[in-house]
Formats: C-alpha cells, structure tokens, sequence
C-alpha cells in the first residue's frame, strides 16, 4: 500500500531553517527521512535546527551557501550523496522578494531576483537529477506561488520567476518521466512567514479578501502539499503544480 512514510529516504531542502522551508525539513523529518538542507546566513538557527532534529532521531546535514551558485549546489548535492548514498527529494524552496513597480525596480532588483528564486531551481535539479535517473526514482518540488500564476502589480521579478519555475518543471518532468523521477511545483499563497511580516495591514485585508478560505496559509499547510508530493502517494503526479493558496486560484 502507498503511505506517506519517507523511511529510508533522504532529503534535500534549501532554505531550510525558517518560514515554509524550516516546516518541511520537520514534516519530511516527521515522515522519517533523513533532512540535508541548506541556509544562507544564521549558524545558530542552522545549528539550532540539525540539534532539534537529531534529538527526534532524525540524521541532519546542514549546508551555508548561496542557492543561486551553482558551485554550492553541486558541492551539496555531492556531500549529501557521499553520506548517504542516495537522494531522493529536492525541494527547492529558498526565495526572496524585492518588490517595486516597474518604474522603481533596478537592474540589480531583478537580477538578485531571478537567480535566488529561478536559477537556484535550475542548480538543484541540475546538481541532483544524474543521481536520480541512475537510481531510477526521485522527487523534485518547486515552491513557487499564486503570484506566477496571476501576476501581482510591484512584483514583475518575483512574478517572472515563479512563471518561469512552472515552465521550467513541466519541461524537465517531461525529461525525466521515463526514469521514475517526478517534478511538481507547490503554489502557495498568502503564507504567514517572515517574508509577508512586512506587508502593511491594508495589503494584508485586501488579499485575504479574495480568499475563499478567508484566513492565510501557515508554512505546515504548504510543508503537508510537499510531503505529498514527496511522498510514494504522489507516484503518478508529474508536471503538476499544486495550488495551497485557499482556493486564490481557481
Ligand atoms: P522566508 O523569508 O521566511 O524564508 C526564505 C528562506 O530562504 C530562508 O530560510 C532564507 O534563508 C532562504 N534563502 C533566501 N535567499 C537564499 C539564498 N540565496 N540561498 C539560500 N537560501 C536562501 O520566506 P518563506 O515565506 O518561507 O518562503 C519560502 C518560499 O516560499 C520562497 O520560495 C517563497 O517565494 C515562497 N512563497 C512564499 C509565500 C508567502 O506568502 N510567504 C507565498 C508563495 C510562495
């Protein structure tokens, strides 16, 4: 029977240590995997975490680098399948945002943009995906959002690269179908994490407004969708993105 049980697995998560990224390190620690992640300033959250962990029984391995370097993505990659021989789930989830409409957005806006949010999808997958056609299974999932989806006024960067992280994983599920690896992309939208903390009250009312559900997301609502998509339950799911927004998006 399939489950959501990970036992045995191994794990890959950048941007592990807070908001979305830090629920999915639990919930896929939670299902019995084991957790590498990556993070890109706080030792002390990223020690913090790998303790945590290793006092539910969960083995860890903590990575410091930037997603959107591909040199880091592939020293990861390589360190986590020297020790642990395998890896069967990316999910790349490490973003920022650096909003402004297009009149105010700099060069260097949309540059820090796309290559925290887009290439580092591109780096992770690219890092892990000879490790899974060879082991003739794997789990990529993409954290992308509601916005790539239906486009946000003030985020054209942010809007392009999640857009641009769809095509991107429908494209390589179709590449990688046939050796039993899978590539699906989680929408959230309004999450309650450190990077919505600083949207203004009048910002906040307006987007829960039009959400049927009527209350924001919390990162354990997004961290479920990924588990699913992780998991041996998701094993005919490809090329999907998975809206957790709500119903935002409909
Ligand atoms: P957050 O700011 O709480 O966490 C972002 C994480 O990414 C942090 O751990 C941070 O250290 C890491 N990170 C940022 N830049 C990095 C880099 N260059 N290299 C490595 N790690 C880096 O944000 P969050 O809300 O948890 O967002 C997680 C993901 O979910 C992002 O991709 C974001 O775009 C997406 N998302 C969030 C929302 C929301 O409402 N919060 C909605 C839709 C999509």
């Amino acid at each position: 029977m399939h489950t959501l049980d990970l036992t045995g697995k191994t794990a890959l998560v950048t941007g592990g240590t807070r908001g979305i990224g830090r629920a999915v390190v639990d919930a896929l620690a939670g299902a019995g995997a084991k957790v590498a992640f990556t993070y890109r300033s706080s030792d002390a959250e990223a020690d913090a975490l790998v303790a945590a962990l290793a006092e539910r029984g969960t083995e860890a391995l903590a990575f410091k680098g930037d997603a959107g370097d591909f040199a880091h993505a592939q020293t990861v990659v390589d360190e986590v399948v020297k020790a642990w021989g395998s890896l069967d789930i990316v999910v790349n989830n490490a973003g920022i945002t650096k909003d402004n409409l297009m009149i105010r957005m700099s060069e260097d806006d949309w540059d820090a943009v796309i290559g925290t949010n887009l290439k580092s999808v591109f780096n992770f997958s690219k890092a892990a995906y000879r490790t899974m056609m060879k082991q003739r299974s794997g789990r990529i999932v993409n954290i992308a959002s509601v916005v790539g989806v239906m486009g946000n006024a003030g985020q054209t960067n942010y809007a392009a690269a999640k857009a641009g992280i769809i095509g991107f994983s429908k494209s390589l599920a179709k590449e990688l179908g046939s050796r039993g690896v899978t590539v699906n992309v989680v929408a959230p939208g309004y999450v309650e994490t450190d990077m919505t903390a600083t949207l203004s009250d009048a910002a906040r009312e307006a987007m829960l407004g039009a959400v049927p559900l009527a209350r924001p997301a919390s990162a354990q609502d997004v961290a479920g969708a990924v588990l699913f998509l992780a998991s041996d339950l998701a094993g005919y799911v490809t090329g999907h993105v998975l809206h957790v927004d709500g119903g935002l998006a409909m």
